[in-house]
This record gives structure tokens, C-alpha cells and sequence, in this order.
């Protein structure tokens, strides 16, 4: 199916530009706006005129389109619920929505398929396809949140995909997500998280979005990270870190480091101490935190997490060195955890019929 206005990817007032195109009324604009926040299909747009409904509906000129629930899994443990989607053109990407006393976060994917090449990341195996517009990532949203039934109040593009390679749709889908018009999350309730595209997070910072910057440093030193992150080979620690330190001086939100513990690679007491270190150094007394993620482990991969113990030890080590760390909670342990273990697993079964 060609898809040829793309009405998830639109401002307020674009969407009144292209009605008035299509010889509908602009201000249809705020109605439709409400409809799209619901992920309603035209035919329950009953305040809209008919000739309007006709145009969204499938098979017609300007179809409508939200991503489609492919697959669903629900833990039976803590109720997160990951989804696979799929796209107008086939495509299939992931979200997951977690359950905090704080409200609903969901987790969207910004790509499909990613390019960094990370060496422990499932998304990247089969290399990127394509970029997801503004109206594919709010629509994860939408399409999640009409089928979970709450609202969802927080977002984390932790999903597939490296946001700031995608930086346009994902800075109109900001723009978009947390006006008014739309569905109104707060800055404050979302993250971005970068592998480091260290000219982008300069860029990044000169937006206004007060926004939370996750970076993915899993390691302490280049020796180790290059090992484990190509992107490392682009853009080093020491440009990375002060790219860092630049968003927080510009934007006074606090920073957060991700680590993946990847046993025998980075997870030993020594370079926990040259982290804390190394943080140190480039952030004094400036707010940080340091998210440690035991890895979930990747069939195709040959990487294994440490003990439970070894990621007490190296959480414990970088707190004894005033850096604050916590581990992560493991959500929704009994269905498929790592992002982009899905899709994978999706694809190839497509491809054995
Ligand atoms: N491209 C973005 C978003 C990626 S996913 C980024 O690199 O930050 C979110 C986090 O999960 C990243 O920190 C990523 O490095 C980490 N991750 C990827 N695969 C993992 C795995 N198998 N186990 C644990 N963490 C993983």
C-alpha cells in the first residue's frame, strides 16, 4: 500500500495546510488531532464529515494509517507488554510498555533495523533498512495505547534503531509528542538514548527540549569500547564525554550513562573504578547517573552476562567511589527481552515459509 499523506508525521498547522489542499475544511484539523490521539479508524469519526472519512479510509486516495499489532506479549510477571508492529510498507519494528508506580512508559524504536554495529545488540544484525518518520514513532504510541487501554505518560527511545541518526523525524516527533495538539507528554517524561553520534548530541542541545540524554558508554577506556562499539572508532570518549558535559552546561538535565555488563569485556572491579574515574574527570560535581544493564543475552551472539554478584560488586564499587549507579530492573523477564529479538525472530520465520 502506497501511503501518500503521511497524517501521523503532521503539525496542527500542516494538517490544516493539507486539508485545505485536499478541499476539506482546515478546521477539521483539531477534530482529527483528537481522533488521531485515540488511534480511531475513520469509520469512528463520527463528528467528521463523510466525504473527509471516505479519503482516510483504506483503499482510498489518502489512507490513514496507525501501526498494526503483528505480535503481542504479555509478562505474567509485572504486565509489560512488548509489541511487534508493522508499518504500511511490511516493516516490523518493536515497543514495549512498562508499568511504573510513576504511570506507563513506553519504549519506541526510532529505525528499522540500526547501522552502529554495536557487537552485543540484536538490532543491528541485520544492518538498518530504513528511517521511521515522526507519524511511525508517535504512532507506537498511539497504536499502544489504544490497545493497553491507560495512558501512556512517559517515552524511552531505547528501542530499535539509533535516534540521532534519524535526527530530523525524531526532532518533529518531539515537537509533535509534547504539544498540546497531540498527546502532551512532558519533556521531562522522555529519553533519548545515543550510542554517541557526537555532533548530533551538540545539535541536540541547542533544540528546546528538556529532554533526557541516555548515552551508551559501556565501557571505561577506547581500548575496551572500540572492542565492543564501532561508533567508538568515530567519535571517541573524549569527544564523547564533552559533548556530554556541553548538553548538560546548555541544558541542565542530568545525564545518564548506560553500561551493559558483558562478562570477561567490562564488567571487572578494575574497570569499574577507572568509570568512576574517568567520569570524574570530565563531570566533577555535575549530576550523573550510571544505569547498569546485566546483558540479555543474544543467540547470535557469543557475549554472556556476569553473576548476579559480579553486577552487585561493580554497582556496589562505583557507589563506594560517589558515583551514582543502580542496576536495572529486568522487566518483563519471561517474554522476549532484548530489543530487536522480535523482529529478528519474525523475519526469519517469514523468510522459512
Ligand atoms: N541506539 C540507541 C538505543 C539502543 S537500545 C543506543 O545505542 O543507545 C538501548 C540500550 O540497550 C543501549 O544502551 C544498548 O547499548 C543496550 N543494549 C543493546 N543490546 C543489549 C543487550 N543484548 N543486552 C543489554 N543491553 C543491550
Amino acid at each position: 500500500m502506497t501511503q501518500t499523506i503521511d497524517w501521523l508525521s503532521l503539525t496542527r498547522d500542516e494538517l490544516r495546510e493539507v486539508l485545505s489542499s485536499i478541499g476539506e475544511a482546515p478546521f477539521r484539523a483539531d477534530q482529527l488531532l483528537k481522533w488521531f490521539c485515540l488511534g480511531a479508524p475513520p469509520s469512528e469519526m463520527t463528528n467528521l464529515p463523510r466525504s473527509l472519512r471516505e479519503k482516510l479510509s483504506d483503499g482510498a486516495q489518502y489512507p490513514l494509517f496507525y501501526p498494526k499489532i503483528a505480535k503481542k506479549q504479555v509478562s505474567e510477571i509485572d504486565g509489560t507488554v512488548k509489541y511487534l508492529f508493522e508499518l504500511h510498507d511490511g516493516q516490523l519494528i518493536e515497543s514495549v510498555v512498562m508499568k511504573y508506580e510513576h504511570g506507563n512508559t513506553i519504549c519506541v524504536s526510532t529505525q528499522a533495523g540500526c547501522r552502529m554495529g554495536c557487537r552485543f545488540c540484536a538490532s543491528t544484525l541485520g544492518g538498518r533498512i530504513r528511517d521511521l518518520s515522526s507519524g511511525e514513532i508517535l504512532g507506537q504510541i498511539i497504536s499502544a495505547q489504544r490497545d493497553f487501554g491507560e495512558r501512556i505518560s512517559g517515552v524511552v527511545m531505547m528501542g530499535i534503531g539509533e535516534p540521532l541518526d534519524n535526527y530530523d523525524n525524531v526532532m518533529k516527533f518531539l515537537k509533535i509528542v509534547g504539544s498540546k495538539d497531540s498527546l502532551n507528554i512532558g519533556y521531562r517524561h522522555i529519553s533519548l538514548s545515543s550510542c554517541g553520534l557526537v555532533p548530533k548530541i551538540y545539535d541536540l542541545a541547542n533544540e528546546s527540549f528538556p529532554i533526557t540524554l541516555s548515552i551508551s558508554l559501556h565501557a571505561c577506556c577506547d581500548e575496551d569500547r572500540s572492542r565492543i562499539m564501532p561508533v567508538n572508532d568515530k567519535y571517541n570518549i573524549d569527544s564523547l564525554l564533552n559533548a556530554c558535559r556541553d548538553y548538560f552546561d546548555k541544558s541542565g538535565r542530568r545525564i545518564s550513562f548506560e553500561y551493559t555488563l558483558i562478562s570477561g569485556e567490562n564488567d571487572s572491579p578494575e574497570q569499574a573504578r577507572k568509570l568512576a574515574a574517568l567520569l570524574k574527570k570530565y563531570f566533577g560535581s555535575r549530576p550523573i547517573h550510571v544505569n547498569l544493564i546485566p546483558l540479555n543475552h543474544v543467540s547470535e551472539r557469543n557475549f554472556t552476562s556476569g553473576t548476579k554478584q559480579d553486577v552487585k560488586k561493580f554497582c556496589d564499587t562505583l557507589n563506594s567511589l560517589k558515583i551514582n549507579a543502580t542496576v536495572r530492573r529486568r522487566l518483563g523477564p519471561d517474554i522476549d527481552a532484548s530489543c530487536g529479538q522480535l523482529r529478528r525472530k519474525a523475519s526469519a520465520e517469514a523468510e522459512n515459509v
